[in-house]
């Protein structure tokens, strides 16, 4: 057994002695809620009833004929309300929140869909909503910005550092220090000080756990691989959990590798990354000689924190899971099989996974399951790919 809140040598608590109060506060919180059968009962109610859950497993049949080998399934977070898994784990945290007696959430986001998120549960729930965000993410992800002003959220943006999501992160953490008593910190992958990464998974787990199940009602057993985009980790860590246990499943993460690792231009934290710490967690992360931290790079807006969470680094390290990189043209090819196959628009992020499983199944026997978490739909990002097709003459 590890010592609470470490996975190996990554994770733990590396913020401001004032943080460490409220932090504890929230462990035992969460501790209390997580055996509460009434907290997990309201939780799964909201899923049912306003996520829409449980999201089916789809065999997709004329990939894989094409592809000529494994059976591609995918898991179809995509038809979540809002589109994607985040509201799993915004939904968890806000009745937290509520349970705990705070009357405030706030966030940090980069590409916008974790602030769309919360302001979605923070006006579910009828709480006051405030978003940190970058100045520079504001004017490039603007739909999102008008999506949590609609939904009643306060969007501030952060002109400082780089103005992106690591100044976004700092910005939250001091508001959070400055209002810890009334304030929930809502952060929205498996990163940041314990109790969070281990509370995130958990929230994201019914991910596995559904698709673990729907896997043996269809096929009689259990998936070969599961594969799942690693941004900061929550979708592919849900996706895990589900199948930890099992050792001959094996768990594949895939990293946004950008124009390649080589050119530095990427968001591959584990394959591109060093040790350090970020956001009150020790973990593998882009950063400069000197441990200043590096934008990310990626077609994909959502795969866009510089670090990654610690659970991901020790499974890693100790072979339970692999990480694979995916590049921006990979991702594009996939999510043009994926809408011409079978129909279905998915998330440039999502398609780095499914680029993956595209890679794989070729050499592999029919017989084979390759279970994909296809993490959000991909409405939002429309116009940025055809942006990337225009710019190098590809066909929309
Ligand atoms: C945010 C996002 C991701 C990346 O976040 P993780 O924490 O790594 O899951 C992946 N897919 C979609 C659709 C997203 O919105």
């Amino acid at each position: 057994m590890q010592p609470k809140g470490h996975f190996g040598v990554y994770g733990g608590q590396y913020v401001a002695e004032t943080l460490m109060g409220p932090l504890q506060e929230l462990a035992a919180a969460y501790d209390e809620a997580k055996k509460d059968p009434e907290f997990q009962r309201e939780f799964q109610e909201i899923l049912h009833d306003y996520v829409g859950r449980e999201s089916p497993i789809t065999v997709c049949k004329r990939l894989s004929a094409h592809l000529g080998g494994a059976t591609i399934v995918l898991k179809r977070e995509d038809l979540n309300h809002t589109g994607a898994h985040k509201v799993n784990n915004t939904i968890g945290q806000a009745l937290l929140a509520k349970r705990m007696g705070k009357k405030r959430l706030i966030a940090e986001t980069g590409a916008g869909m974790h602030g769309v998120a919360t302001a979605t549960v923070a006006a579910l729930l009828g709480m006051p909503c405030e978003v940190y965000m970058g100045a520079i993410d504001v004017k490039r992800q603007s739909p999102n910005v008008e999506r949590m002003q609609m939904l009643g959220a306060k969007v501030h943006a952060i002109e400082e550092g780089s103005a992106t999501l690591k100044d976004a992160m700092n910005e939250a953490l001091r508001d959070w220090v400055t209002n810890c008593d009334d304030t929930f910190y809502v952060i929205g992958t498996v990163a940041g000080p314990y109790p969070y990464p281990d509370m995130v998974r958990d929230f994201q787990r019914v991910i596995g756990d559904e698709a673990r199940r729907q896997c043996l009602a269809k096929f009689g057993r259990l998936p070969d691989q599961a594969i799942a985009c690693v941004g900061g980790g929550s979708n592919a860590m849900g996706l895990f959990a589900g199948f930890l246990d099992d050792k001959e499943v094996k768990l594949v993460g895939v990293e946004a590798g950008g124009k390649g690792i080589p050119s530095g231009e990427h968001a591959a934290s584990i394959n591109g990354g060093r040790l350090g710490v970020l956001h009150g967690a020790k973990t593998m992360l882009l950063q400069t000689d000197v441990g200043n931290i590096i934008d990310t790079y990626s077609v994909s807006a959502g795969l866009d924190y510089p670090g990654v969470g610690p659970e991901h680094c020790y499974l890693h390290d100790i072979g339970r899971a692999e990480y694979s990189v995916i590049c921006d043209d990979e991702a594009i090819a996939a999510f043009d099989d994926l809408c011409r196959f079978e129909g279905i628009i998915p998330a440039m992020e999502s398609s780095h996974a499914l680029a993956e499983a595209i890679k794989r199944a070729p050499t592999l026997p029919k017989e084979t399951i390759l279970l994909v978490n296809l993490s959000g739909r991909g409405d939002k990002d429309m116009e940025n790919i055809m942006a990337y097709k225009k710019a190098r003459g590809l066909k929309g």
